[in-house]
């Protein structure tokens, strides 16, 4: 059976080197969150992780959720393990302390969220969506619907939703038709929702839904759309459960992969109408969204890490054990495992070093976003909020990508036995290839990153980022005294990546809107391997200090600096590919008519 250790001190590392977590931990806010503390927490966290949501894994996969008449039935153990992830109060660990979470730091919370995601994928959207709908209630609900719902939601009593998609309204948010039309103090809505996670099942008393729907005289388009409040059971004042709501499940789908969660087909108002609440102001709905959108896209990618590192376990563990062949060079000895093999070492090589980028690069995100939220000086928190937004479509799109090619790689690591299920590899591949699409798809993201975040300021953040890491690295270089040769060939291989960088962000501000969309989707993997390059140089860098100052994890420090180097070997000479792909790709792209397809 596949089991999951989570890599701790590869975690605390890039929070405490990448993350900027004792920076983090300073801020106002944070007084009671010690370092000790978070070494605590995460202790507690890989213990749930490897004891209580890796083992069901598997089964989630294998059984399934069940529907029967609208009630959706979870996988054996999955009922019992969200109670106690609830009674140890993990479900609201990262929420705000005013409604009964424990307002953790987003980078301490990104590194816990990373292994309940990793030890079982589908268990961990419930939590994901449960506290995407707490962050849209706390911002935008007013404070009767907060006090009604927000406690129980935080505890995972009640878990939450997010209903948006409907069949013809997929990435195209302005088609949306769900209705909602006034009565009294509330709304009734009706239309139908696809594809909505953990829409129904039987580990709760009570779901939330928070659902898109558009006000009788609302705008076409996503000027029209409104965000509403729709509990499963009605709430009386009292806070105890009332009447059910005119909402069902009305199937859920056969998919891929995550099969542990149920996702749904919702019917809102086949009779009266579902009664909801509106949340924030008329036709403000998306804007609601968009306060979220940074953690939930943050969380997706998280994803594509997660997955990527239980992919890379399972690949270690079994070229560990699996005997085959002989080892080149040492003729005459034994048949040895096939780690011994080089091609089997260079695919563990790219999945360690892409995972530990990943993770650079999503933290590194994380602590940016602390920074925007808890910094003492305005000016950093406006320049920490700009780097977030730039940087969130690539952790979302580029780490999730990643993943699809390092759960492939897991596959093949394995051999024959990776295309059979009892292995376990295969789930992971088939899990990671959802994270490419709901959050909006990696089209969408590079769609974002070149039309919003590239485009709105002239470039202005993206140069900024790309003369950061330029100083940066030459700064390290020159106090390493350019003696040390691996960091010689790592900082070498950056500069060409950035010279990538900067020349497809010149081209993409001056194309035509058509031709740099079709070079979005490249940019954005570009952005991804030279960003967390540079990250990945950081850590070597630190790594190397510390080897200096006799830490006595040398092994670790040892490994960190020739992964990085492999990365700069192996992962980033690819910016220079991308940035031909950027600039001449459109030719292609675009050359066909068609019916020439
Ligand atoms: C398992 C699962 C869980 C989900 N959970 C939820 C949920 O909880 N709540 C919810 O509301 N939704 C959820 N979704 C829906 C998900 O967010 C959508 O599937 C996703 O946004 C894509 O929409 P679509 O499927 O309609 O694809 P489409 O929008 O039809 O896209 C098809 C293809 O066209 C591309 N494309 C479309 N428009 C553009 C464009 N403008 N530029 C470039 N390329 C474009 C896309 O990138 C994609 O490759 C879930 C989906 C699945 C499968």
């Amino acid at each position: 059976m596949s089991t999951y250790a989570p890599p701790l001190r590869d975690m605390q590392f890039a929070m405490k080197e990448l993350g900027g977590l004792d920076a983090v931990l300073a801020q106002p806010g944070n007084e009671e969150v010690t370092g000790e503390l978070v070494e605590m927490i995460l202790d507690e966290a890989a213990k749930f992780a490897s004891n209580v949501l890796a083992p069901i894994n598997a089964q989630g996969d294998t059984q399934g959720c069940r529907w029967n008449n609208g009630v959706v039935t979870t996988a054996d153990g999955f009922k019992q393990a969200y109670a106690g992830f609830c009674e140890t109060g993990w479900n609201g660990m990262p929420a705000g302390t005013e409604f009964g979470g424990q307002g953790m730091p987003t980078l301490v919370s990104t590194a816990v969220l990373e292994m309940w995601k990793a030890s079982n994928m589908a268990f961990s959207l419930c939590q994901m969506l449960t506290l995407g709908a707490v962050e849209a209630i706390t911002h935008h609900a007013g404070d009767e619907l907060k006090q009604r719902y927000l406690p129980a939601m935080i505890e995972g009593r009640w878990t939450g939703t997010m209903n948006i998609t409907e069949p013809q309204a997929g990435s195209d948010l302005a088609a949306i038709r769900t209705k909602a039309t006034p009565e009294g103090d509330h709304y009734r809505i009706s239309g139908t929702k696809i594809f909505i996670t953990w829409g129904e099942h039987d580990m709760a008393q009570n779901i939330i839904h928070l659902v898109l729907a558009r006000l009788p005289d609302a705008p076409p388009g996503v000027k029209g759309i409104s965000l509403f409040l729709c509990p499963k059971f009605l709430v009386n004042a009292d806070g105890s459960l009332g009447e059910r709501n005119d909402l069902v499940c009305a199937s859920i789908e056969h998919k891929l992969g995550i099969h542990g969660s149920a996702t749904a087909v919702m019917a809102f108002g086949e009779g009266a109408g579902a009664i909801g609440w509106l949340v924030g102001e008329p036709n403000q709905g998306l804007a609601c969204m968009f306060t979220m959108m940074n953690h939930a896209r943050l969380n997706v990618g998280l994803e594509g890490v997660a997955i990527s590192e239980r992919a890379y376990q399972q690949a270690r563990q079994y070229a560990l054990d699996r005997v085959q062949g002989r080892t080149l060079g040492r003729d005459g000895a034994p048949s040895a495992t096939i780690i011994g093999h080089p091609d089997v070492r260079r695919m563990l090589m790219d999945m360690k070093a892409r995972v530990e980028a990943m993770r650079a690069l999503a933290y590194y995100a994380a602590g940016q976003m602390d920074r925007a939220h808890g910094h003492t000086d305005s000016a950093t928190r406006q320049s920490a909020q700009t780097l977030v937004d730039l940087l969130i479509p690539v952790v979302k799109g580029w780490c999730t990508d990643s993943a699809l090619g390092i759960a492939s790689d897991g596959v093949q690591v394995h051999g024959g036995m990776g295309f059979i299920e009892e292995t376990g590899a295969s789930q992971h591949l088939r899990d990671a290839r959802i994270t490419t699409i709901y959050e909006g798809t990696t089209g969408i993201q590079a769609n974002d990153l070149i039309g919003r975040k590239l485009a709105r300021d002239g470039g202005a953040a993206m140069k900024r980022l790309i003369a950061v890491m330029g100083d940066d690295i030459d700064t390290a270089s020159a106090a390493d005294g350019h003696g040390d040769a691996e960091l010689g060939s790592i900082a070498a291989a950056l500069r060409t990546g950035l010279r990538a960088l900067s020349e497809s962000t010149e081209w993409l501000l001056a194309a035509p809107a058509r031709e740099a969309a079709a070079g979005a989707v490249p940019y954005l993997q570009l952005c991804g391997t030279v960003i967390a390059g540079w990250l990945m140089a950081r850590g070597a860098h630190a790594a190397t200090s510390r080897l200096a100052s006799g830490d006595a994890d040398g092994e670790f420090l040892a490994a960190k600096r020739i992964t990085a180097h492999h990365y700069a070997l192996h992962v980033l000479p690819q910016a220079g590919a991308l940035r031909d792909t950027v600039l001449h790709g459109a030719t292609t792209t675009l050359g066909l008519s068609d019916a020439q397809f």
